[in-house]
């Protein structure tokens, strides 16, 4: 009988959580570089080419990814022949590694769970509870699979109960022009078929834990009905022209995963969850002897890609902007901001526009007039930095609250991520305003754009603080232009049924 434990079980997790925090796994390196070697569209090959050289740079400097560390979701199978030395639960083990790897002084991970989810929303300050699915099989040692899943991704997961009759794949071809940009493709689609409706979701999501292997299906052709149907989504979500960061372009998505399961005659559960540009997940065994060693990946793996900030860009002084200089922005031009930046998220957004709508002043020190904000909650700095990796968060979030920004508060433009709905489209048409867009996934690369940062307002708030940076040719596409055109409408429009018949290549 094997004996785990429970120093081992906390040391693999909280090592797991920190090496994925930092590497991609080789075969997202190679399908992310295949992508890149394809790509036609200039604006998504050079989103393409920041989130590898992120990559790199994280590996590199052991720094996280994406400044959204994830949500941690843990898959544990259990061997029947195992004994357990400990005098704590599996969960409780789980969760002091989680623990740990967030609370690394070398290498702090952002914490972002919060408890008493409908209400309190309270941080939980070490990025506990991890989601755990425990199995009990044969054999006699634990196998464990560790993920960081972003919450911009996260939230276009979706489910539905089809009739026996639906097509699974129209299904899916019908939603992700929904999902948007916010996931932070290219990426992965797991699809979750039968089962009810949470095991539909579960094999979604234990799907995404699957190597990326699309190319050497393609190489050999399908030989099932749920292979054809993985190529069959592959094939219709690429050629729907989304591209990187909804940009428009040949590669939405990398992989199409599909996991099935029996379920009942009448129902035909399915259930879609995206996985981002920071794909984070590693697999480890537990036999007895000892925590599991991760081996580093060989920096040879990383694509040739020679990116620099200023190929081709616009510099903008963000210190005495004007309406009129923002007006000759053209949408899908790459700016370099220098200057001062504000941020704000959502917490900080209610507050602030709770204040405005009440007619009270913002706190001392606040004032957003002629100002540019950025949608981020960095990750705290460590050694040097003067803040953490901090890429864009999802800005449609800020819908709600974008017409008072401009309106009352007197916010001249933003950065965030992925589209904006239509009403706010219009609000920025209306204001003269502008929307730029930073890579989701390329946060580290992004950061080392900010050479000085306080924070101005609500440091209760953490991560969610009003910030003020100081950044030098921070780099950033125009989305919305002041007269309402949105490259997220006019870009995949531009690249819908261009990706038929591009090959795909397979590794040598
Ligand atoms: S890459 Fe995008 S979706 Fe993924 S964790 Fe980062 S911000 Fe979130």
């Amino acid at each position: 009988m094997t004996v785990i434990r429970e120093a081992d079980v906390i040391a693999s997790v909280a090592g797991a959580l920190q090496y994925i925090s930092y590497y991609h796994t080789p075969d997202f390196i190679g399908a992310m570089g295949r992508a890149y070697d394809l790509e036609q569209s200039a604006s998504a090959r050079d989103a393409i080419a920041q989130i590898l050289t992120n990559s790199r740079m994280c590996a590199e400097g052991h720094r996280p990814l994406c400044q959204d560390t994830g949500i941690v979701v843990v898959f544990v199978q259990v061997g029947m022949d195992v004994r357990w030395q400990s005098s704590r639960d599996l969960e409780t083990m789980v969760n002091e590694g989680v623990r740990r790897a967030y609370m690394d002084p070398d290498n702090k991970l952002r914490a972002s769970i919060v408890s008493d989810p409908a209400f309190k929303r309270a941080n939980t300050r070490d990025n506990t509870p991890a989601v755990i699915h425990v199995e009990l099989v044969a054999g006699d040692r634990v196998d464990i699979t560790v993920a960081a899943k972003g919450g911009g991704s996260e939230n276009k997961s979706l489910f539905a109960m089809l009739n026996p009759s639906d097509s699974v794949a129209d299904w899916v071809l019908e939603m992700v022009p929904e999902m948007g940009a916010g996931w932070c493709p290219p990426g992965m689609l797991g699809v979750g078929i039968g089962g009810s409706a949470e095991k539909a979701m579960l094999l979604a999501k234990k799907s995404l834990m699957q190597p990326i292997d699309i190319g050497e299906l393609i190489a050999r052709g399908p030989k099932t009905a749920l292979e054809e149907l993985r190529l069959e989504i592959y094939r219709r979500v690429n050629a729907l022209g989304i591209g990187a960061q909804g940009l428009g372009g040949l590669t939405t998505v990398l992989d199409v995963k599909i996991l099935d399961y029996p379920t009942h005659a009448a129902s035909l559960p399915v259930a879609v969850i995206p996985n981002c540009a920071a794909t984070r997940h590693i697999h480890f065994s537990l036999d007895g002897s000892g925590p599991a060693v991760l081996e580093p990946p060989d920096l040879g793996l990383w694509p040739k890609v020679s990116w620099t900030a200023d190929a081709g860009a616009r510099r903008v002084s963000l210190d005495g902007l004007t309406r009129a200089e923002m007006a000759g922005w053209k949408p899908g031009e790459r700016l370099l901001l220098s200057g001062k930046l504000l941020t704000g998220r959502d917490a900080a957004h209610k507050r602030i526009c709770a204040l405005l709508d009440a007619g009270k002043p913002l706190p001392d020190g606040l004032d957003f007039t002629g100002r540019v904000i950025y949608y981020v909650g960095p990750v705290d700095p460590v050694g040097s930095e003067v803040v953490g990796p901090a890429g864009p968060t999802t800005a449609n979030r800020m819908d709600r609250f974008t017409d008072t920004m401009l309106g009352k508060a007197g916010l001249l433009a933003m950065v965030g991520k992925a589209e904006r709905g239509p009403d706010t489209v219009q609000a920025i048409a209306r204001h003269r305003s502008a929307y730029l867009i930073a890579v989701g996934g390329a946060a580290f690369l992004v950061s080392n754009a900010i050479r000085a940062s306080r924070v101005v307002a609500f440091p209760e708030l953490g991560m969610e603080a009003v910030y003020e940076f100081e950044v030098r040719d921070m780099p950033v596409t125009v989305a919305v232009s002041s007269d309402g055109v949105s490259v997220h409408d006019t870009g995949p429009k531009a690249w819908a049924g261009k990706f038929a018949g591009i090959p795909v290549a397979v590794d040598s």
